[in-house]
């Protein structure tokens, strides 16, 4: 029986994910997300590719916003789909949403995009009762109007707290999405533990494809390195800003301020953070024993002074030394509390700004980067030139696995045939390539967006 897969991205890139596998009479819909980068119509997914197609379930891997950023809009497409989550992912995904009208009704204003919101909070309070949130590691039977026999799984994907690879089975293929992955331990989100056995089809992210694996990267040396450079810009009389994700990388860096400040490595002081960080912050604590991760016992509001930030705040919260601020956006993005901080922050010698995630390059963040001490730079273009005298680093703690081991767990599923996807094109290439030799007899495609593949 004819098995498709279909692309409903706009492009080969790091952008939004939304993956359609078509059976014979019905259909799945692999994530549902926005293009992190792009603002307006273009941000969304191609859904109406699949307008006139049943489908059965969307089956979501996590939820960040390029994976979920547009299920409403699915969900509105198709009133009778179901939409499954892992539990955790079930606690967090009202608020992403809720934070995501909040986000477009702002820019509808402030960048005249007529097209938004794309849906509302009332649309997103409706949409709770569609979810259902299913246990990692169990099969459930998809009960298909056509009788078929299908099933899927959650296996948990490392990356962020609830987020998943998803297994499905129909009439005995195997196909396997890897949504976002990484397979070694973070400081609280435990490793990828993917199927052992082979499949028929794999769709892998391809994220880190374009990144060489440097044998002595490691997390523990950059938290070294960051626990070093936190230190001298505090004993220097300065503050730091951390611009950060505020779903997984700011629950990860606390850990890890925490441990630093155990080890004496920075003094024992309150920590600001974002109020949706804030958010996401309490909801790990709450479901602390019962979601996949390291440290159950361990809860954020018990072991850190914590204080939330809220965005209108951040425009005349006095800054002055020793502050030690984990606010999103991770990238700077405009309008947004880190881009506020850091345009004032920027020109004052004693302070540090310090990234700890991917820097897209159009963004300010990877600006700031480029810019040599005492450089000039403008962050938006209606933005003043900012000169940079503070210090500026860059550390690596990606949530994703390198394209090493990436290509090992590849060489465990044996798959038949490989979508390449989430890569930029030379990451998607370096996979292609790669792949030739490592696997040998897989069909490997990097599918074009819209083509229906027979699988
Ligand atoms: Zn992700």
């Amino acid at each position: 029986m004819a098995v498709t897969f279909q692309n409903l991205t706009r492009a080969n890139e790091i952008g939004a994910n939304s993956y359609y596998l078509g059976f014979e009479k019905n259909g799945l819909l692999l994530d549902a997300g926005v293009h992190p980068k792009i603002e307006g119509a273009l941000s969304k997914p191609v859904l109406e590719r699949i307008q006139h197609k049943d489908v059965h379930a969307l089956l979501l891997s996590h939820c960040h916003l390029d994976h979920v950023g547009a299920l409403p809009i699915a969900a509105h497409q198709h009133p009778e789909m179901e939409i499954l989550m892992t539990m955790p992912s079930h606690h967090l995904i009202d608020r992403i949403l809720h934070n995501s009208v909040n986000i477009m009704v702002k820019q509808r204003e402030e960048l005249n995009l007529v097209e938004y919101p794309f849906f509302t909070h009332s649309e997103v309070d409706r949409l709770a009762g569609r979810y259902t949130p299913v246990p990692f590691r169990r099969p459930v039977p998809l009960d298909w109007r056509s009788g078929d026999h299908t099933a899927v799984s959650f296996y948990e994907a490392g990356h962020i707290q609830g987020a998943a690879g998803i297994l499905v089975e129909h009439d005995g293929k195997k196909i396997f999405y890897t949504g976002d992955v990484n397979f070694r331990d973070q400081k609280i989100t435990r490793h990828a533990r993917f199927p052992e056995e082979p499949v028929d089809v794999l769709i892998a992210e391809t994220t880190r494809g374009g990144k060489e694996v440097s044998p002595d990267w490691s997390w523990e040396n950059e938290q070294r390195r960051l626990g070093a450079a936190i230190r001298e810009v505090f004993e220097r009389g300065g503050s730091v800003l951390i611009p950060i994700f505020a779903l997984g990388k700011t629950q990860e860096m606390l850990f890890m301020v925490w441990e630093m400040m155990q080890e004496g490595v920075i003094p024992r002081q309150n920590v600001s953070i974002g109020g949706l960080g804030s958010t996401f912050t309490s909801i790990h604590d709450q479901l602390a024993s019962q979601s996949p991760r390291l440290h159950p016992e361990f809860k954020f509001r018990q072991e850190l002074e914590i204080d939330v930030l809220e965005y209108e705040k951040a425009r005349d919260i006095p800054i002055g030394a020793g502050r030690l601020m984990l606010i999103s956006a991770g990238m700077m993005t405009p309008q947004t509390s880190s881009y506020i901080l850091g345009a004032r922050m920027l020109h004052h010698p004693l302070h540090g700004i310090f990234f700890v995630g991917y820097c897209d390059p159009d963004s300010p963040a990877a600006q700031i980067l480029r810019t040599p001490p005492m450089g000039e730079v403008r962050l938006d273009p209606q933005g003043p030139l900012l000169q940079r005298k503070c210090r500026v680093e860059h550390f690596d703690f990606s949530s994703h696995c390198n394209r090493d081991e990436m290509i090992g767990y590849m060489k465990i599923a044996r798959p038949k045939t490989v979508f390449l996807v989430h890569g930029d094109l030379n990451a998607l290439r370096w996979f292609e390539e790669k792949l030739k030799g490592e696997l040998p007899d897989a069909r490997v495609i990097i599918p074009e967006p819209g083509r229906e593949y027979e699988i």
